[in-house]
């Protein structure tokens, strides 16, 4: 990046230090990752000059020679990757793309049921601060109090007395799997059309650790970024009969100019999630989270659902006496990068609440490995116990980072 070095020094150095930081620290947000060397040449490419509204073959702008064959060929290979009957690419990111499903598919005041925030739903499923139980009439279902798993007689109940538009599962904090065909089943007995947001699973469910929603679902949005791996970015994949009104209500319904830039690092990062080598990845991330779980266990953390059977882990630091945020920000002291998050049924409010949200798809991408997650959950023991003790936390972050040093990230420089 030296012409960035010359001409913004300011930029130049914030992002060497976030390289640092992102290098020399273990990186448990279970929604981020490390993005190839490719995939962020793609992203970095002369594609941003180019504008391109509309779609292959049918454009508002001339000079898309490139561009259609380009798009072209990423929509293919979504749909390869996913048996999907069409694929859209140009959604900015997960949000607009879950927007763009509802406002092609539900017409505003109908019902949308969703998963509620607290209980591992994310915002545009229909939280009332969302868009998205403003403009639709939202009905949310909850996860069972007791096991923390999805009650799918629970979700029948309220669909039959709801009868919602659009049943809408997946979720941003659920460490479990989901059962993708009962929900099919659901929508179908009361007539919702059903919309699985995969945006966490995708990788999993392409490297053959989750099973897929596709054949059950009317339509299934996912992010590029998560364990997909890929640029920051979003995907609709449709039933045919889904595909007219999704493509329009993307465009002209909700965006301009797709991120042509972001669409080639899309089709690169599908590229790569087709290979052996992310198989053996997916299957990795979940080795890896259930390793973290169980040390976690037997080091008297209390689990949401009590483990695990994907890439995410829920913990409710109340037996061990700390509260979320302040066990998010000791963790950060000491080199170990998680967010605080609600537990099912939290006592606590949602700005303080008493869990951490932790994943493993970010360290998996740098080759750690079992013992590697046994001694992560190690430093995460001494770092709550001692989340005050400042001299403390700044140990555990030296030997965090000695430990990260033989662990090279893709895509970053520091090796
Ligand atoms: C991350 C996420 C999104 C939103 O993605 P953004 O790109 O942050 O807008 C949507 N749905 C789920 C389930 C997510 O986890």
């Amino acid at each position: 990046m030296e012409e960035l070095r010359k001409s913004d020094p300011e930029i130049y150095d914030l992002i060497g230090k976030e390289e640092r930081y992102e290098f020399d620290s273990v990186r448990l947000i279970p929604s981020e990752n490390y993005a190839s060397a490719a995939v962020l040449e793609a992203t970095g490419s002369i594609l941003t000059n180019k504008y391109s509204e509309g779609y292959p073959g049918r454009r508002y702008y001339e000079g898309q020679r490139y561009i259609d064959t380009l798009e072209s060929l990423v929509i293919d290979r979504a749909k390869a990757l996913f048996g999907a009957e069409h694929a859209n690419v140009q959604p900015y990111s997960g949000s607009p793309a879950n927007l763009a499903v509802y406002f092609g598919l539900v017409k505003p005041g109908d019902t949308i049921m969703g998963m509620a925030l607290p209980m591992g739903g994310h915002l545009t499923h229909g939280w009332n601060v969302s868009i998205t139980g403003t403009f639709w009439r939202s009905v949310q279902y909850n996860v069972d109090r007791e096991t923390h798993r999805i009650d799918y007689d629970a979700v029948r109940d309220l669909a039959r007395r709801e009868r919602p538009r659009m049943i809408v599962c997946g979720a941003t904090a659920y460490p479990r799997k989901i059962d993708f065909k009962a929900f099919g089943e659901i929508a179908k007995e009361v007539g919702a059309l059903l919309l699985a947001d995969i945006a966490h699973i995708a990788g999993l469910i392409v490297g053959g650790q989750h099973p897929s929603p596709v054949p059950y679902a009317d339509a299934v949005t996912t992010t590029t970024h998560k364990t997909l791996r890929g640029p920051r970015g979003a995907m609709i994949l449709c039933r045919g009969e889904h595909a007219d009104a999704i493509d329009k209500a993307v465009f002209p319904g909700l965006q301009g100019g797709p991120h042509n830039h972001t669409t080639a690092a899309i089709g690169v990062a599908l590229k790569e999630a087709a290979t052996p080598e992310f198989r053996d990845y997916a299957a990795q991330i979940v080795r890896n989270a259930k390793a973290l779980a169980e040390e976690l266990l037997a080091r008297g953390f209390s689990l949401v659902s009590g483990g695990t059977d994907n890439h995410l882990i829920l913990v409710d630091l109340t037996s061990k006496k700390v509260i979320g945020k302040k066990g998010a920000k000791a963790l950060d002291a000491a080199g170990i990068v998680c967010n605080y998050n609600t537990v099912p049924y939290d006592p606590r409010k949602p700005f303080s609440p008493s869990g951490l949200r932790l994943g493993t798809p970010a360290v998996t991408s740098r080759g750690m490995r079992e013992p590697e997650m046994k001694q992560i959950a190690k430093w995460m023991d001494e770092a709550i116990a001692q989340a005050g003790d400042e001299a403390a936390l700044k140990r555990i972050s030296g030997e965090v980072a000695e430990m990260c040093h033989h662990f090279p990230a893709p895509g970053l420089s520091i090796r």
